[in-house]
């Protein structure tokens, strides 16, 4: 059990960082605060990265391990204030709650793992071999992995613990995910006469049927790699009296694990191919979506929109070894996956660095209306982590 003091304090700290607004590309101030707090508990390194992450540090006295704690700093937007409760950004605590955004998703997580490396460096008076560093990264709504990618590069972790909501689980893998364009070029022509021209989105709508057939790839754990048409964009829009030429559709497809960049394109080309050798007039692509960002460093972050999935297995030394040291305090974690995507797609499923998730909360209050986090998972998110610490310094 934590003592009264330290969970005020990781409350605290919670509060603190809900009660400043950290969209997307708009991390600076929340970075502040934690640059603030590991001054204060007497960090070794502090530094911010070009995109604007926050790395922090404290190293042993002793050669050992580095486990990185990550956690993004970054929240969805708030689409309708007043339909909230309690204020968006107020953090105020209600029947053992907090309520705001970002709370669940996933400040409460980042404020517990500040604490708890925090509390271990002054129990231990640094005293250990090894190094413990956080990050607090940018932009991982919409963009998971790419900004992790500068992390691992700078920290060099030998484990990684993403503190995504668990309800204090260990998760041990996740699906990945890649957006897909599929585009398709017609011949404009004046509507009155639609045969001078080809229209992309009657060619467009074919290959649709067409990919639906597909079957998808399937794991025993991870299920199926689902491939859903999110949406579609002809042009010119509007087509006042135009055939369009040109017809774009989006397609989000989860990634099993040793799917590939090209084994995932592989069957939808052989598809686009086989369509085109039968119709002539058909013009079409596949291509992974490209996404590019803005950092409030002034930087741009850019990639093409394909995370891995990843997968340890339950019986892996250092799961177990977490999962024992959880339970000989009193947890009784269950070995699971996660059901989104994580920065963990990045650390374990492109640079192969041992990896798990942990974190406080339901992940179904993400995103939500009256998003909260129950105090209680809270403080015992800040004890498992420093448990983490002592089971993978062994
Ligand atoms: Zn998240």
């Amino acid at each position: 059990m934590l003592t009264k003091q330290r969970e005020q304090a990781v409350i605290h700290l919670c509060q603190k960082l809900v009660q400043i607004q950290s969209y997307s590309g708009e991390e600076g101030g929340v970075a502040g605060e934690l640059a603030g707090f590991f001054r204060e508990r007497g960090f070794d390194e502090v530094k911010v990265n070009e995109y604007g992450c926050i790395i922090a540090c404290v190293h042993g006295k002793h050669p050992g391990p580095k486990i990185l704690f990550d956690g993004h700093i970054d929240t969805v937007p708030v689409t309708n204030a007043e339909e909230w409760l309690h204020p968006p950004f107020g953090g105020e605590i209600h029947d053992g709650r907090i309520y705001g955004r970002g709370t669940s998703d996933m400040k409460g997580a980042v404020a517990a793992m500040a604490c708890a490396i925090a509390d271990f460096a002054q129990d231990t008076g640094c005293d250990f071999s090894g190094s413990l560093y956080l990050a607090g990264v940018v932009h991982e709504e919409c963009f998971e992995g790419v900004a992790a990618r500068s992390v691992s590069t700078q920290v060099k972790p030998d484990y990684v613990v993403i503190g995504e909501a668990s309800q204090l689980n260990v998760k041990i893998g996740q699906r990945g995910r890649g957006e897909i364009k599929l585009e398709v070029f017609g011949k404009p022509a004046h509507s009155a006469n639609p045969e001078k021209g080809i229209n992309a989105v009657y060619k467009i709508a074919r290959v649709i049927e067409e990919i639906r057939k597909l079957a998808p790839t399937e794991h025993p754990v991870l299920g199926k790699g689902i491939l859903e048409l999110t949406d579609i964009k002809s042009s010119p829009y509007p087509g006042a009296s135009v055939v369009p030429e040109y017809c774009m559709a989006t397609y989000d497809r989860r990634l099993l694990v040793g799917e590939t960049k090209e084994t995932v394109l592989a069957p939808l080309q052989a598809l686009l191919d086989r369509m085109m050798a039968e119709d002539p007039e058909l013009r079409a692509k596949v291509s992974y979506a490209h996404g590019e960002e803005h950092c409030y460093t002034g930087n741009k972050i850019e990639g093409e929109r394909f995370f891995p999935g990843w997968l340890y297995q339950p019986d892996e030394p250092f799961v177990q070894a977490v999962v024992g040291k959880l339970e000989s305090k009193g947890f009784s974690p269950e070995i699971t996956q996660y059901n989104f995507c994580t920065n963990g797609s990045h650390y374990a499923g492109e640079a192969g660095i041992k990896t798990f998730g942990l974190g406080p909360s339901r992940e179904n209050l993400a995103h939500t209306i009256n998003e909260y986090i129950e105090v209680d998972q809270l403080t015992g998110a800040a004890e498992c982590y420093y448990a983490v610490i002592q089971a993978l310094l062994g």
